[in-house]
């Protein structure tokens, strides 16, 4: 579906609009800012047709002056949709730092509605016209906490909402998606050059304005590959305060556009926790997952050995993960990249028929049976995959089953099925 973003500076009333717009009641608003919520997009729905609502309210981040932050959430939300919502507090006006934004905003290309919110009855509604002068077109006059004028705004947004989005398409049709991620100096723009310069790459422009592409078409060994969000890598963060928070939020956003994730590492360098984090980040978005070794050009024995080290001890719990060692500088082994994204994917679409899948379950515990609790011993009595990509199985048992017993099914389906680079998600469900 399209994607909707919502913009402006704090205490404009953005979380009061995102959960008037998705009918929350418990309206989660806090009059303080820097709150982080952790959430970047919601599925929402207005008239039956269906958006993606992107709510950088909980972008704002407290390291971050609050120009830089409106200036750089703005950035990155017209990047990522197909139109923006600008929320300014038409009782506050329009403020210094909400005409820096609009400047942006105005050279996007990208459809902007003006939201003079706060304008909670009739007679407030001067304070939305004085609006005009932002140079937007027509104030919206909305009041976000009691929900008035938001219909009308919605009605306004469909108007400039494309049918068919121009940077989401969670259909992934069409080239694979991949997600190009890691921290800082990893090498990610070096892959990307690397890549797009020495094959014959399409590299034509996709997304985004074509003035601004946020994908590129590459191809790797004879196959063409759609990096998402490459606008990110090659713009490079700004050195500010708080460029890794808005690199997470960048990673985030690219992981929902994308099938596959790389995490690359730098081989040269310890492995720290924000690559840890960059990992989470990709198994919390339920993609399948790479882990590249970047930088193996300058590793030296001694290095060799304490990166074996880490990686036992740091990334053990993707081990399902395939691994490449790569040089971005040389372009040694990227073509080694190709089989290992494939193999991910394919166990990341993997579906196991009903009968093999219960077959499987049943013999699991002949051999190893559940422990037996409190005098019960819980039995699966069927088992089902609900859903790939990733692939998740629901299990229908006689009592709960422990966390152990879900890890060594998980285990097991990986050493009958493979599921290299993929995770693996088990749902349980007890049946009286
Ligand atoms: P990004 O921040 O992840 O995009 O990282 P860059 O691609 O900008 O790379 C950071 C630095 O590492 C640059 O100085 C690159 O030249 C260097 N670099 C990247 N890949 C390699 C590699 O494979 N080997 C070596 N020796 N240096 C590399």
């Amino acid at each position: 579906p399209p994607v909707l973003a919502i913009v402006g500076r704090p205490n404009v009333g953005k979380s009061a609009l995102v959960n008037r717009i998705l009918g929350r009641r418990e309206a989660v608003v806090e009059d303080k800012p820097g709150i982080t919520r952790d959430r970047v997009s919601y599925r929402a729905d207005w008239n039956g047709r269906p958006f993606t609502l992107v709510d950088t309210g909980g972008w704002e981040h407290d390291a971050l002056g609050i120009d830089a932050s409106v200036a750089q959430q703005a950035e990155i939300a017209v990047d990522l949709s197909d139109a923006v919502l600008f929320v300014v507090d038409a009782l506050v006006g329009a403020t210094a730092s909400d005409e820096r934004v609009v400047k942006m905003l105005r050279g996007s290309g990208k459809p902007v509605l003006l939201v003079a919110n706060k304008i909670d009855d009739a007679h407030l509604e001067p304070e939305a016209h004085a609006l005009w002068s932002l140079g937007l077109g027509e104030p919206h006059p909305v009041s976000a906490l009691h929900g008035r004028g938001v219909a009308d705004l919605l009605d306004a947004a469909m108007k400039v909402l494309p049918e068919k989005s121009a940077v989401a398409d969670d259909e992934f049709t069409g080239p694979r998606r991949v997600a190009l991620i890691g921290r800082p100096n990893v090498g990610k723009s070096s892959l990307l050059n690397k890549a797009t310069g020495t094959n014959r790459a399409v590299v034509n422009e996709l997304a985004g304005t074509t003035r601004d592409p946020i994908d590129e078409q590459v191809e790797i060994a004879g196959r063409i590959w759609r990096f998402v969000d490459t606008a990110g890598i090659r713009k490079r963060m700004h050195r500010v305060e708080g460029a890794d928070f808005y690199a997470s939020l960048r990673t985030a956003a690219a992981l929902e556009r994308s099938e596959v994730a790389v995490v690359l590492f730098d081989v040269s360098d310890e492995i720290s926790e924000a690559d840890i984090r960059i990992v989470q980040l990709a198994l919390d978005s339920g993609r399948a997952l790479v882990l590249a070794f970047n930088k193996w050009d300058i590793l030296n024995d001694e290095r060799r050995i304490y990166l074996e080290k880490e990686i036992e001890r740091d990334l053990a719990h993707v081990d399902w993960a395939p691994r490449v060692n790569i040089s971005a500088a040389t372009g040694r082994h990227l073509e080694k990249l190709v089989p290992a994204l494939e193999l991910a994917l394919e166990s990341w679409d993997t579906r196991i028929p009903t009968g093999k899948l219960n077959a499987f379950l049943q013999e699991l515990q002949a051999s190893t049976p559940h422990p037996i609790r409190g005098g019960k011993q819980p039995r699966i009595l069927f088992g089902t995959q609900a859903a790939s990509r990733p692939p998740k199985f629901v299990l229908f048992a006689t009592g709960f089953i422990e966390a152990g017993y879900r890890r060594f099914i998980i285990r097991k389906l990986r050493e009958t099925y493979g599921f290299e680079g993929s995770p693996i998600e088990i749902g349980v469900r007890v049946r009286e």
